[in-house]
């Protein structure tokens, strides 16, 4: 899989994709990710990114030159002809199963605002979908861009090294993960479940299934009555 990723601030990326399973997916050559420097595309010798908003108001907007200059050389340098993904609060919330069908694509390209935002034009002619990594506002969409090419990335085969730790994650099941143990056996007087150490297959899957349920019904009785319905 090929990622692409414009933004104004690169390096916030480049630390978390050079760290664990991002950096592995890469050393696998399983994906490649390619980060593009929007200040590369400044205008003047100031390389300018940003300018004030027309109607006043407070805060920065990314100006629509340098980014269609960028997703343009992207397009034509790589061959890239998926749809441009613009993070941002407004777009559809993402979650585990949007993980999963992105997994499946050739291709994926991010476009990162910052400040207030970018020019309407940006969305208006350049981008063809837009995600949102939750109900809160970042500074930028960086981090967001992070999560979802993490989220997606772990999900390629040959990543993690056990397939089955992504399978039995939270969410692919409709459930959250149940309870794990490593050793000592006791910690500060507590012990591991007694079934954990029976060696018996079954009774362990029996206990972490209900394991799965109750903590959902606990904690997300949203999950808890869409897993009861089916
Ligand atoms: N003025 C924007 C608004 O009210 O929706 C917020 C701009 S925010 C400070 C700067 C950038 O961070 C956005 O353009 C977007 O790319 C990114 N961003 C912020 N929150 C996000 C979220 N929850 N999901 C995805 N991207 C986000």
């Amino acid at each position: 899989m090929d990622i692409h990723v414009i933004s104004a601030f690169p390096q916030i990326l480049a630390g978390a994709l050079g760290e664990s399973m991002l950096k592995r997916a890469q050393d696998r050559q399983i994906a490649r990710i390619f980060l593009h420097d929007l200040r590369a595309f400044g205008i003047g010798k100031h390389k300018q990114i940003d300018d004030y908003s027309y109607g006043g108001g407070a805060g920065m907007i990314l100006k629509p030159e340098p980014i269609f200059a960028c997703v343009e050389s992207v397009r034509k340098q790589h061959q890239v002809d998926c749809a441009l993904t613009y993070l941002t609060p407004a777009g559809k919330v993402f979650k585990q199963k949007d993980a999963v069908e992105l997994s499946f694509r050739k291709q994926l390209f991010f476009l990162c605002g910052h400040y207030k935002g970018v020019d309407q034009r940006v969305l208006d002619q350049l981008v063809g979908e837009e995600l949102s990594i939750g109900d809160y506002v970042l500074t930028g969409g960086e981090i967001a861009a992070l999560a979802v090419v993490d989220a997606v990335v772990r999900l390629l085969p040959g990543v993690l090294n056990d397939i089955d730790s992504a399978d039995t994650d939270s969410f692919q099941t409709g459930l959250l993960d149940h309870p794990h143990y490593t050793r000592p056996e006791v910690f500060r007087g507590v012990g591991v479940p007694e079934v954990l150490l029976s060696g018996d297959h079954q009774a362990v899957q029996r206990w972490r299934d209900e394991k799965s349920i109750e903590i959902t019904r606990q904690k997300r009785t949203d999950l808890y009555e869409k897993y009861i319905e089916l």
